[in-house]
């Protein structure tokens, strides 16, 4: 059985994240999107309400598990029993502190490999952080992510009062 965990904020889920979700779930028996607690200070959404959209948006993949977690990435990953460690590799900006990543995850736990994965060509620029600037502006951001994404983020911008026009 093999079994992959793919970690990360995920505030919000793209539909970049989702290739990568898509392209991992069939390469492995079971992958786990793992939510990392405390990475950012001022999230758009609580890690639960990640977790209930990743969930809500996943549910027709059945090798699939949405979870949270609290610890080094390779501690959480052995615990899961996880060999391998699901990375995205967008643009060449991504690849320093990616392969930095890799290289200390390796050190810490030799046994654990990490794999990148290449995203659909469309994909390459797309980051959670660009999602939210382009609706900061009142942009259209429906081509970059899921229609109950696109949903909560208006809601919560206006609840917020994170739009700057
Ligand atoms: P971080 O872990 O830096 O907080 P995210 O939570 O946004 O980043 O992303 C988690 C993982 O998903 C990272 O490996 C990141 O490179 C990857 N990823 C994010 N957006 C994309 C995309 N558009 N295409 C491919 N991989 C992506």
């Amino acid at each position: 059985m093999k079994t992959a965990l793919y970690p990360g904020s995920f505030d919000a889920l793209t539909y970049g994240h989702l290739d990568m979700i898509e392209r991992a779930c069939s390469m492995f028996d079971k992958v786990y999107v793992a939510i990392a607690r405390n990475i950012e200070k001022n999230p758009l959404f609580t890690v639960e309400e990640r977790i209930g959209m990743i969930r809500e948006i996943t549910k027709g993949i059945s090798n699939i598990n949405v979870v949270s977690f609290d610890e080094l990435t390779v501690d959480f990953a052995k615990k899961i029993e996880a060999k391998f460690i699901i990375r995205g590799l967008r643009a060449v900006s991504d690849f320093e502190y990616e392969l930095q990543m890799a290289l200390v995850n390796r050190e810490l736990k030799p046994d654990i490999e990490t794999i990148f994965l290449a995203p659909a060509k469309n994909y390459i620029f797309l980051s959670s952080r660009v999602v939210k600037e382009v609706l900061k502006f009142r942009g259209d951001i429906s081509g970059m992510v899921p229609p109950l994404v696109e949903t909560q983020m208006k809601k919560v911008f206006e609840e917020k009062k994170l739009y700057a026009i």
